[in-house]
């Protein structure tokens, strides 16, 4: 093995951009991924048949407000002026997400203005107070009233989390606004883009760097490499940002995650929704939504009489299963305390990212808190001596 003061677990986002701080700071890193490839769920490639550039594991959009991670990003890449929107298909009618004036307005087939609108949904909503609301249903429900919760959020929120939304944590539906005008953008950020030359190339871009070292199909979990949890931790430095009971076994229980399936498709038509996500809120449709991925990129000189497309699918994780999105009910809470007193405990080794923290991080979210562990957790690591 060639030389490492530390050694990073997954090629995701928070792991390269650690590995990419701390090699500027001076040290020589390893980066292990069990994947053939690097960037974790974040990973792109190019459709074989049509070129067309899919995210293999779902869409990912990029956006923030936190200026220093948007200077950092663009360290590496250039940014699109994609602007992402989402529409919902919902008995046999589409509406615009999030809830809007143009959603609340089609969906009452009424011309309320804003202050009406806020008056109406007031009401709906009366029933409870947003400060009481304890989960995802009553938080819901005291943002737009029950009619638009039961059209717009219930049965998708089924499909998607197959967990009864009283066990939900209120958090998950805050990533959703609503909003009194008609503007759809999904995101209220003030940076938003897709990486110009794919989220692939601006991951490779964070790796090239002379103190990285990068180790594909190495799984730190399996034993009998150099690289392995038994052969390193204590040894040297490790960030592990696999998932948090995985690496300790299970031994508190296993905690619960969705994973999804996708199921993709060549069509011969030169555009199939008009969008680039369309979600499904109604329970007869057995998908959550369906990405068109020509749509992210329409400066791209795409194929004009084929499109790519991919169904989403949301079910628990098995033991094999990726996990995607933590589920977080309150036996997950208790949980996820006991495994975070078994992590401060574990000497050396730095937990971070969406699976090593359990926390529905976005990619922004994890670049953000991988600088702040940079900053702050990991220059005690530094007296540490290497392999
Ligand atoms: N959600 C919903 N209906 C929708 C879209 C989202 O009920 O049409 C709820 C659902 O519970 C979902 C959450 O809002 O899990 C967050 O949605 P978002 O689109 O931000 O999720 P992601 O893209 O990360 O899966």
């Amino acid at each position: 093995m060639t030389r490492a003061d530390m050694l990073i677990v997954g090629s995701g986002f928070f792991g390269m951009t650690v590995a990419e701080r701390m090699a500027e700071l001076g040290l020589h890193v390893v980066v292990i991924d069990r994947r053939d490839h690097i960037g974790g769920n974040a990973f792109s490639e190019p459709d074989a048949e049509t070129g067309i550039e899919v995210h293999r594991y779902g869409a990912h959009l990029f956006h923030t407000s936190n200026g220093a991670v948007w200077e950092y990003a663009n360290r590496f890449t250039t940014f699109t002026p994609y602007v992402h929107h989402v529409y919902t298909k919902h008995r046999g009618e589409v509406y615009p997400l999030p809830i809007n004036l143009g959603t609340i307005n089609q969906f009452f087939r009424s011309a309320l203005g804003p202050e009406q609108a806020r008056q109406l949904i007031a009401e709906q909503a009366s029933e409870l107070n947003s400060e009481d609301a304890a989960d995802l249903e009553q938080k819901a429900i005291s943002l737009i009233g029950r009619p638009l919760y039961e059209a717009f959020i219930r049965d998708y929120t089924a499909k998607q989390w197959q967990t009864d939304p009283r066990e939900l944590s209120a958090d998950v539906i805050t990533r959703l606004p609503v909003r009194y005008t008609y503007d759809n953008r999904y995101f209220n950020d003030r940076f938003e883009g897709l990486p110009t030359d794919g989220y692939t190339a601006w991951i490779e871009r964070m790796a090239d760097h002379p103190r990285i070292e990068v180790r594909l199909s190495t799984d730190f979990l399996d034993e009998g490499h150099d690289l392995s949890k038994s052969a390193t931790v204590g040894r040297l430095p490790v960030v592990y940002t696999g998932p948090l009971d995985r690496y300790f076994d299970d031994v508190e229980g296993p905690l619960s995650w969705r994973t999804l399936d996708f199921e993709r498709e060549v069509l011969p038509v030169g555009d199939f929704q008009g969008t680039s996500v369309m979600n499904y809120a109604d329970p007869d449709v057995p998908y959550t939504r369906i990405h068109e991925f020509r749509h992210f990129h329409p400066e791209r000189a795409y194929p004009a009489d084929r499109t790519v497309i991919m169904r989403e699918y949301s079910r628990f994780a098995q033991r094999d299963d990726e996990p995607y999105y933590p589920v977080n009910t309150a036996a997950d809470r208790e949980r996820l305390l006991r495994y975070r007193e078994l992590a401060r405990s574990e000497r050396d080794v730095f937990f971070g990212g969406r699976l090593g923290t359990y926390q529905y991080l976005d990619m922004h979210m994890a670049i953000a808190s991988a600088m702040s562990m940079v900053q702050n957790r990991l220059p005690e690591a530094l007296s540490l001596g290497g392999v």
